[in-house]
């Protein structure tokens, strides 16, 4: 794996990096407390490129490689994770399943449009009832009429940028069969009659972002709208998560780095006992706990993006970073948060939000546990599920 950035690589990370020092991080307290990021900034990085990298250009995409996607994530993640959130699923999760299974009609309609910031998406899997065991949803989609329309009904739970969306990627059981066999994926447009939504209020962190429950009483939809085959819908949701798992690490990766330099910043600035708390070898062993984590973080991370750049095998690799990066971005936020003493309690500074944000990290697109189980299972070809 070369470490070297590309010319293009090294552009795109400082494009990321200035609109974050700019346009994300003197705002990301106004808008945790407000409990939503401003809306346009949506458009403003469909106009940058950020929400086309990897999209091919006949479908307005950016360009770019995985390795550019995970650096502007991480940009992104240390500006303000709930900003973050927002182009990983509706880039990473619904865009990329859409070039990647989509028919020609279905990439035609919705990757202008996310790829420009005029529509977001949404990934739909998650229910009230299952979670980890996501094979087993209840969400049930049957076939009417002449012309093969589906009707679905049922739940689904946690759906990040759920009021904000215009399409749901949606998956739900077509089929006879038990377990994720009979799961196959929808494109739905939220404006769909029959779809409602309730924002999800009171999260730890995250809360810049648009959480919801959707809520599908009888909402018809044509035969068009499957995307992949009949019965391939798990398929679509693991190919997406896999992927995905990179952009959630680089997140972390961007969380960690922000706990770092608050904690390097105010370590060399607070005076304690005559001089400042950097010269107490704790408070040094601190620093240097964030700063590998950091580091072991980034490199992890970097190297789900360079296997999947050489199209060479990268799902337990994806797995691992996903693992540890996010149970590094906890540790790392926690220990900026000791730095800071009784001010980093107070959201005044920003380590406080970095200790909440980061929290959900070790949950979403596969809790820690199940990470390890997979993981496991690669190891031994023996599988817990
Ligand atoms: P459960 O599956 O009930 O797990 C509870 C505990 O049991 C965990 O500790 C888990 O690790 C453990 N556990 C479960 N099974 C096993 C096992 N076999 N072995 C060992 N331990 C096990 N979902 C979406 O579909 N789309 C989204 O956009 C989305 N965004 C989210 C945003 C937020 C803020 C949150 C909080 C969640 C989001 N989710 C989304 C849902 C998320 O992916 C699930 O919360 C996650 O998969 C865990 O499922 P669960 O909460 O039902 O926990």
């Amino acid at each position: 794996m070369n470490l070297e950035l590309t010319e293009e690589q090294a552009a795109v990370r400082q494009l990321a990096k200035d609109f974050v020092d700019r346009e994300v991080a003197p705002h990301a307290t106004e808008w945790d407390r407000a409990e939503q990021v401003d809306r346009s900034l949506v458009k403003t990085m469909g106009d940058l490129g950020f929400l086309g990298l990897t999209i091919p250009e006949e479908y307005g995409g950016s360009g770019g490689d995985h390795f550019a996607y995970a650096l502007v994530t991480e940009e992104l993640g240390r500006g303000d994770s709930s900003v973050r959130g927002i182009v990983s699923v509706s880039l990473g999760l619904v865009g990329k399943s859409i070039a990647a299974w989509g028919s020609e009609e279905q990439k035609q309609e919705w990757l202008p449009r996310l790829t420009s910031g005029e529509a977001i998406g949404c990934f739909g899997l998650t229910e009230p009832g299952t979670g980890s065991d996501a094979g087993n949803l209840t969400t049930r989609a049957v076939r009417d009429g002449d012309a093969g329309d589906w009707v679905i009904n049922g739940t689904k739970m946690f759906i990040t940028n759920g009021t904000w969306a215009d399409v749901v990627l949606l998956f739900a059981r077509t089929g006879a069969e038990p377990g994720h066999k009979g799961v196959s994926a929808f494109l739905v447009p939220t404006d769909t009659p029959g779809l409602s939504r309730r924002e999800i209020h009171g999260k730890l962190g995250l809360r810049g972002q648009a959480t919801a429950e959707l809520v599908l009483e009888d909402v018809r939809v044509p035969a068009s709208a499957m995307i992949a085959p009949e019965g391939k819908g798990f398929s679509v949701a693991m190919s997406a998560l896999a992927k995905g798992r990179m952009s959630v690490a680089a997140g972390c990766v961007g969380i960690a780095q922000a706990a770092l330099d608050a904690a390097v910043g105010y370590a060399t600035e607070r005076d304690q006992f005559g001089k400042t708390i950097a010269h107490h070898q704790l408070v040094q062993e601190l620093l240097s706990d964030i700063s590998l984590d950091v580091d072991a973080a980034r490199l992890l991370t970097w190297r789900v993006a360079d296997l999947i750049d050489r199209g060479e095998p990268f799902v337990t690799e994806a797995s691992k970073a996903k693992l540890f990066a996010s149970e590094a971005a906890v540790r790392c936020a926690n220990n900026a948060l000791q730095v800071f003493g009784g001010y980093g309690y107070i959201d005044e500074y920003p380590v406080g939000k970095l200790v909440r944000d980061a929290r959900v990290m070790t949950l979403y697109e596969g809790t820690s546990q199940i990470q390890k189980l997979l993981i496991g299972r690669a190891l031994t070809g023996v599988s817990a599920f």
